[in-house]
């Protein structure tokens, strides 16, 4: 089979690595016999690998001691639950900057719990999509936390700012983390759901700091409490350990190219390669304001969206696949997240080169 480039936005392509290093050792991991996902997450065995997947995940993200990294169920969907749920206390309300489709779909959730103070940050500069700087973000004195989403997934916009608060800011870093540095000590809670830059769908990382554990009311879901979760390491119940194995095979990678600078840099002129070839031409667009744009998913739309579904069709017959964009949304949209080499986006680059000349 030719070579084949996947920007689905998630589950998303993993480093080619990381995929025949675990076909290798499927039927025979580690001496045993069987596979890792048939072992008990309870054997010494597999409690290694969670441990050194926390250690390396820690290594990267340079995870402050303060703080209890869990590997949980649910998606970032049930984030969108649980961080109300651990966090409010007794307050009624917390501060949700707008910046996106995921954001609201926070709040969504969230007003099952409390009335959130929905912040929207969305604004036009230079006739392009934006948001407000963080100075202009109107935050409430009663708000138990400031929640947001860096990179919105669907948008194509990232957020560069941090709320100013020493209220915690809570993040959903589901597109965005390990992306590019973070430092961790500016934030209370970080979510992210795997399937982008982590490993399969089924795993959700939690980091939160240890203060925050604790505040949860006792009728909260035991599996989804960051406490229970904290003090069983995890292992409240079955966690998903094939798609945790997995996560730390992509953390090991991740080391071993150098960590998050060395990818931030790559991500870096990947989506330069990208946005600079649509802006140079006059048939693909990108609506995103330029400080705003995102590393990880860049949305374009073709100047005749009759042309779309023929664009669709020949890329993917080129390889170049699941590029169209979010249903909400429609046109194109490439996500080019970790595990993407740079020969993929240029891969793409010359197709849309070809395809522009083809239909100019
Ligand atoms: N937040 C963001 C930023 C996302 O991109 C997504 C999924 N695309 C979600 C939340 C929802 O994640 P999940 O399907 O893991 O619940």
């Amino acid at each position: 089979m030719d070579k084949v480039y996947n920007f689905c936005a998630g589950p998303a392509m993993m480093p080619a690595e990381v995929l025949v290093k675990a076909q290798q050792e499927l039927v025979n991991w580690n001496g045993l016999g069987t596979s890792v996902m048939e072992i008990s997450h309870r054997s010494k065995d597999f409690i290694a690998v969670a441990e050194q997947s926390e250690r390396d995940l820690r290594d990267l993200l340079a995870i402050p001691d303060n703080y209890h990294v869990l590997f949980c169920h649910g998606g970032a969907r049930a984030q969108f639950a649980a961080v109300p749920m651990n966090l409010l206390g007794d307050a009624t309300t917390a501060d949700y900057i707008d910046g996106g489709y995921w954001a609201q779909s926070a709040v969504d959730e969230a007003q099952k719990y409390c009335q959130p103070n929905v912040i929207d940050i969305t604004c036009e500069r230079d006739g392009k999509k934006a948001v407000l700087p963080a100075s202009d973000w109107a935050l409430t004195e009663q708000a138990a936390y400031v929640h947001f989403c860096p990179n919105e997934t669907i948008d194509g916009i990232e957020i560069r700012d941090l709320p100013q608060t020493d209220k915690p800011i809570v993040a959903d870093m589901s597109s965005t983390i390990l992306s590019r540095k973070i430092d961790v000590s500016q934030y209370g809670v970080i979510y992210a759901g795997a399937q982008k830059n982590i490993g399969p769908a089924g795993l959700t990382i939690v980091i939160v700091r240890d203060d925050l554990l604790g505040l949860a009311k006792d009728i909260l879901p035991s599996i989804l409490d960051y406490k229970v979760l904290a003090e069983k390491e995890s292992m409240f119940n079955t966690p998903p350990t094939f798609a945790w194995y997995l996560a730390g095979e992509v953390f090991k990678w991740l080391k071993a190219i150098g960590g998050v600078e060395v990818m931030q840099a790559r991500n870096e002129a990947k989506a330069k390669l990208l946005y600079d070839f649509i802006d140079q031409s006059d048939f693909y667009r990108n609506e995103v304001h330029q400080a705003n744009r995102s590393l990880m998913n860049v949305p374009f739309q073709l100047k005749n969206a009759e042309l779309d579904k023929a664009f669709l069709q020949q890329a993917d017959a080129a390889g170049l696949k699941a590029l169209a964009g979010h249903r909400v949304v429609g046109g194109m949209r490439a996500s080019i997240y970790n595990a993407m080499p740079i020969e993929g986006v240029q891969a793409l680059v010359d197709f849309m080169a070809v395809f522009e000349r083809d239909n100019a």
